[in-house]
């Protein structure tokens, strides 16, 4: 799940940021870690389970037909790679000042 690091921030594992549609942005660090910890070819891992994004500027995870992140499962459902995951994701609520209504962490305790 997209969770904050701020130390003030108590996240309700809602999973609500890892349903969204939207890109899941990763870098080529990050496309290097996910792979390793899937046991995969980073080339494959980029193939299979990235897109890039219409800006052409990064990789995005992607997502199931409903817009959950790929990652986003199991039951209760949960981050896969949660210590590992993107550092969008790691920033979310915190770093998201300008995240539109759409966007919205449904913790108050920031
Ligand atoms: S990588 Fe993990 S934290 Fe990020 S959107 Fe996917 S399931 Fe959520
Ligand atoms: S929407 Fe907020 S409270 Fe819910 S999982 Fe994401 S960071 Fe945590």
């Amino acid at each position: 799940m997209k969770k904050s690091d701020s130390s003030n921030f108590k996240c309700l594992r809602c999973g609500d940021c890892c349903r969204w549609h939207g890109y899941v942005r990763i870098s080529q660090d990050e496309a290097d870690k996910i792979a390793a910890r899937l046991g995969m070819n980073v080339l494959e891992f980029i193939d299979r389970m990235t897109i890039l994004t219409a800006d052409r500027r990064n990789l995005s995870i992607n997502e199931n037909p409903d817009g959950t992140c790929i990652f986003f499962s199991g039951d209760p459902p949960r981050c896969e790679i949660y210590d590992i995951r993107p550092a969008q994701c790691r920033d979310f609520p915190g770093k998201w000042k300008n995240a539109s209504e759409k966007f919205k962490c449904r913790s108050n305790s920031e």
